[in-house]
């Protein structure tokens, strides 16, 4: 596999492990240190010269990308966080005893503490992380934009939230692959939630419209 495609796929943060996978042994590794093609960011972690910032600050964090951070980065809707949202695995949480970085948020415990295999969580786990840590409609709004982006399955979403308390799982009947916008999204979320019926498309109350 290309090394290029490995490390931008990866949004510029890699393991060394991702590396080795792709035949890149620890003397090349080396070199590419050495040609200031990649840095040493933590101990098994390396990042390119342009990562993505949100994903080298979680990795120098202790963790990696998570929540609604990661799938912002994948390009979903979410709603606007000032925050990086960051899932800790047992190395970070062990390093990070003494309190994270500023401007880091630790989410993400029910999606596990299993060791990454990316610097920015898959859609799923990034899911299950954000299960835990925005509002109901906010959550509707998202697994929304993960179905119209047709990447993963209606079923695959359910499997992930699976392990969640019942109240999280029932926003699954709320979902709409077919809304347009996060704003619309949310808008039916909250006017299904509030036990009212409307159609597809209607005019967004006003403060749905700034989200
Ligand atoms: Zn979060």
């Amino acid at each position: 596999m290309n090394l290029d495609f490995v490390i931008a796929n990866s949004f510029g943060v890699v393991r060394t492990a991702q590396l080795n996978r792709c035949g890149v042994d620890r003397d090349e590794i080396g070199r590419l240190v050495a040609m200031n093609r990649l840095r040493r960011v933590r101990h098994g972690w390396l990042a390119s010269d342009s990562p993505a910032p949100a994903a080298l600050a979680a990795v120098k964090g202790g963790g990696v990308l998570s929540c609604v951070s990661a799938l912002a980065l994948r390009g979903y809707w979410t709603p606007r966080v000032t925050d990086t949202h960051v899932r800790l695995t047992d190395f970070g949480r062990r390093s990070a005893a003494g309190g994270l970085a500023t401007g880091l948020r630790r989410c993400g415990s029910r999606a596990g503490s299993k060791r990454p295999a990316s610097s920015v969580d898959p859609t799923l786990i990034a899911l299950s992380a954000a299960a835990g840590c925005v509002s109901d409609e906010e959550l509707v709004a998202i697994i929304d934009s993960i179905l119209h982006a047709k990447r993963v399955s209606e079923e695959d979403v359910r499997a992930a939230l699976a392990g969640h308390p019942a109240k999280v799982r029932r926003l699954l009947d709320r979902v709409d692959g077919r809304a347009e916008s996060g704003s619309e999204s949310i808008a039916r979320a909250w006017w299904r939630g509030s036990g009212s019926r409307c159609g597809h498309r209607y005019e967004s109350p006003v403060w749905a419209a700034s989200t």
